[in-house]
């Protein structure tokens, strides 16, 4: 015997009572300190959801019994329930906020979808409600800002005027006759939900009785998706409290930059720029500093094998973009080896002006043998990056005796 289902009639249905058809043991459930024994219960009527078309299943009570998940299977309504049950009568209780909130999202998907549908022709061919944000999959081309903006205006007009939103059965034939959205598929009685003057769907689900109760509207974002375009929105409670946050990051945002909430793009397209700007003349001041330090070093260095300068340091709080041009600079000196690590990072440079005539890449193949790490290059020119700075100095070292053998 199916499970009656009572949400189909009174989707505002909370407290209700039935009869246990029967309970056994289900396959355990994942809860939140690991597997958790479960039952299934069938009832002979029920005003729980279960997951489908896009609607995620409802929780709450059965008896003293919490409600883990409900789904719809051939033999009726499935309740998942974490205790066991005697046959009998039962007390159940839908929880309602995360019910409601389904209402308000699923009703408002109705809605968007229709907007979209009629002013812009756009087909919705999905739906999913996620625990934060709601999406419709759109089939054609890419909607514009503006048709983003046109939908959710439109559909938040139709949520102001607060029109009545109803539940009409019919066969195919009749539902096509009265201009249904979606092509029907299905035979015999069907279940349509209809929004006065704006939409007629076929839907299983649970709505609110007037679009006023979906509260707002709001769309979030578009992006591409495998056979069309992905819109996410969200609806009532949902759009107040992420209308909220954004004020809240703005607040932040406006403290740090001190400026009003007006001036925000401006004041962070300010920033970007001048980051740009800061990081040339890092650059060019880093190179100037370079190429002094590289003809200090490399006059100073010590003579090895074959009459080649090592100039060798472990730099200590330098900046990271030094150790390049720092490198080449004093590999510009003839028969010179610059060997580089930066302390902090365990990066290195390793470079030489072709008459030293060392094997650069052979050497770094040694240190990293020695001490993990990653990079490459060739003979004259070598980078890496140590897996342990510590080993910086050490490194170093070994780099040292390396060129000068
Ligand atoms: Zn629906």
């Amino acid at each position: 015997m199916p499970t009656h289902r009572l949400y189909y009639d009174d989707a505002y249905l909370q407290n209700f009572e039935a009869r246990v058809l029967s309970c056994s043991p289900a396959e355990p459930v994942q809860g939140a300190s690991g597997p958790q024994s479960a039952w299934e219960v069938l009832l002979d009527q029920t005003a729980f959801y279960p997951s489908s078309g896009g609607q995620p299943n409802d929780l709450g009570l059965l008896g003293e019994a919490a409600v883990l998940d409900v789904r719809d299977e051939e033999d009726g309504i499935v309740h998942i329930v974490d205790r066991e049950f005697e046959p009998g009568g039962v007390k159940g209780c839908v929880n309602w906020p995360r019910r409601f909130d389904h209402m308000q999202q699923h009703t408002g998907q109705h809605l968007l979808s229709a907007m979209f549908q009629e002013r812009f022709g756009l087909p919705t061919v999905s739906f999913h409600l996620g625990g934060e944000i709601c999406t419709i999959d759109l089939h054609g081309g890419e909607p514009s800002r503006e048709q983003l903006i046109g939908a959710q205006r439109a559909a938040n007009k139709v949520i102001f005027e607060d029109r009545p939103v109803g539940v009409r059965y019919g066969t195919r034939e009749e539902l096509e006759r009265l201009g249904v959205r979606k092509e029907v598929e299905r035979d015999g009685l069907l279940r349509a939900i209809e929004i006065e003057d704006a939409d007629l769907q076929p839907c299983g689900g649970t709505h609110v009785k007037s679009t006023g109760q979906i509260g707002m509207i709001l769309v979030r974002g578009c992006s591409k998706v495998r056979q069309g375009w992905r819109v996410e929105f969200v609806c009532g409670w949902r759009a107040e409290q992420i209308a909220t946050e954004d004020f809240e990051r703005d607040r932040v945002l406006m403290g740090a930059l001190g400026c009003a909430l007006e001036e925000l793009p401006a004041a962070v397209e300010r920033l970007a720029a001048e980051r740009d700007v800061n990081f040339k003349s890092l650059r060019g001041a880093l190179q100037q500093l370079a190429s002094v330090w590289a003809a200090q070093l490399a006059s100073g260095a010590p003579v090895g094998a074959n009459d080649a300068r090592i100039a060798s340091l472990l730099l200590q709080g330098a900046h990271a973009e030094l150790l390049q041009p720092l490198a080449t600079e004093i590999a510009r000196h003839e028969r010179t080896v610059a060997l580089l690590v930066l302390e902090e990072s365990g990066q290195l440079v390793f470079a030489q002006h072709p008459t030293a005539g060392k094997d650069l890449g052979a050497v770094l193949k040694s240190v990293l043998a020695a001490y993990p790490g990653k990079g490459g290059g060739n003979k004259d020119f070598v980078r890496a990056k140590l897996a342990d700075p510590r080993s910086a100095s050490a490194a170093l070292e070994l780099a040292k005796s390396l060129v000068a053998g």
